[in-house]
């Protein structure tokens, strides 16, 4: 094992990637081409990049992964709420009407979220964040118990709405059209950070690659047995095993769930997803929500805004999106579950045992 600036670059054969929702499967040989890889941390999860080459040598390939791994992290210290300093920070610090300057990515990631907030009729809505303070969502888990009172919840629901967002794109300019508004970016960073680190890597000519962030992944090419590159959704009910896998190329998938990040209040499930329209957290049946297409920051999106809705309408949805598919899953009474794959997806999709 190697370590660079505090990264590890890990022959490929000794693991098989763990993450909160998916499971990078099918890349473990011992022998063939030049491989490099990293697992390391960014916004607050798993962040692992896989690369294989047959005409690049093992320091280029090296190269390459760290600069992809840099493009994550510079993202997160764009777009993330725990950064001193984050353009997001710098937003929400300002006053009704005064415009912030922010980083075109920072920039392109509000625009798509106010994209996505329109797919998913209102449900994503990157305003939730004062709803996710109230409730007591930390950076990794929850850290407060109680539930807040009525009141309370409805004089914040005030500050959130994503049609009080103001943009100047000349200027690259974001400022808030009503008091006590703040953005959390934390539902769409992810699959944005995925999506560069892609870039980044295709740009230095890397034909074959996996990007995974906290679960969402990207992969270009195919993997090293020369087939698609498969990816496990884990299952949401059955802890520690899968639930599909999917066949990908050239595409990205991203996962939310309500059994990844969830506090119980006398019986009840409460997940971390905020449900806009109530300014509480979601409490829609659907246990899991998977979303493939070729925006990874998009797909996050939608998979974290079709949560809240109720079953049949975020198929509904998924079905009538042009280049989108994916698996939605519920929670039945009974304890089992029931789930829909998009037709887009049918033949591409094997359900475990
Ligand atoms: P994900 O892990 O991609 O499903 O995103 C979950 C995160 O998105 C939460 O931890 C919040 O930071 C943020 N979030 C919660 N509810 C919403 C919502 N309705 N729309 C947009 N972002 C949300
Ligand atoms: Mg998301």
């Amino acid at each position: 094992m190697k370590k660079t600036d505090g990264m590890k670059y890990i022959p490929l054969f000794f693991l098989a990637a763990i993450c909160p929702l998916l499971v990078i499967t099918g890349c473990k040989s011992k022998s063939g081409p030049a491989v490099a890889r990293i697992e390391d941390e960014a916004m607050g999860t798993t962040l692992e990049i896989t690369v294989y080459s047959n005409a690049l040598d093992r320091s280029a390939l090296e190269s390459s992964v760290k600069a992809a791994a840099k493009e994550v992290w510079h993202v997160e210290a764009l777009m993330s709420r725990w950064k001193t300093g984050s353009d997001v920070n710098r937003v929400n610090a300002a006053k009704k009407d005064e415009w912030v300057e922010v980083d075109p990515q920072t920039f392109e990631v509000i625009e798509m979220a106010i994209e996505a907030s329109g797919m998913t009729r209102g449900a994503f809505d990157i305003t939730v964040r004062p709803l996710v303070d109230l409730w007591g969502f930390g950076p990794k888990l929850k850290v407060n118990f109680s539930k807040p009172p009525d009141e309370k919840i409805q004089e914040v629901l005030g500050f959130v709405g994503y049609r009080n967002i103001k943009l100047d794109a000349e200027r690259k300019t974001v400022s808030f059209a009503r008091e006590g508004m703040t953005i959390d970016l934390g539902g769409i960073a992810k699959g944005y950070a995925v999506d560069r680190a892609i870039s980044v890597l295709k740009k230095r000519g890397i034909r074959h690659a996996i990007v995974e962030v906290g679960g969402e992944v990207g992969v270009i090419g195919k993997s090293r047995k020369g087939r698609k590159w498969r990816v496990g959704v884990r299952h949401p009910v059955e802890k520690g095993s899968l639930f599909t896998t999917l066949e990908m190329k050239d595409e990205f998938v991203a996962t939310s769930g309500d059994y990844q990040n969830f506090f119980i209040i006398d019986g009840v499930r409460y997940s971390h997803i905020i449900d806009p329209r109530t300014g509480r957290p979601t409490r829609s049946h659907i246990a899991s929500l998977t979303v493939v297409g070729k925006s990874c920051a998009l797909a996050d999106a939608l998979a974290t805004g079709l949560t809240v809705l109720s079953y049949e309408e975020a198929i509904e949805i998924l079905e009538n999106l042009d280049g989108l598919e994916g698996i939605v899953v519920r929670r039945l009474e009974d304890g089992g579950i029931e789930f829909h794959i998009t037709k887009g997806l049918r033949g591409r999709v094997k359900l475990s045992e």
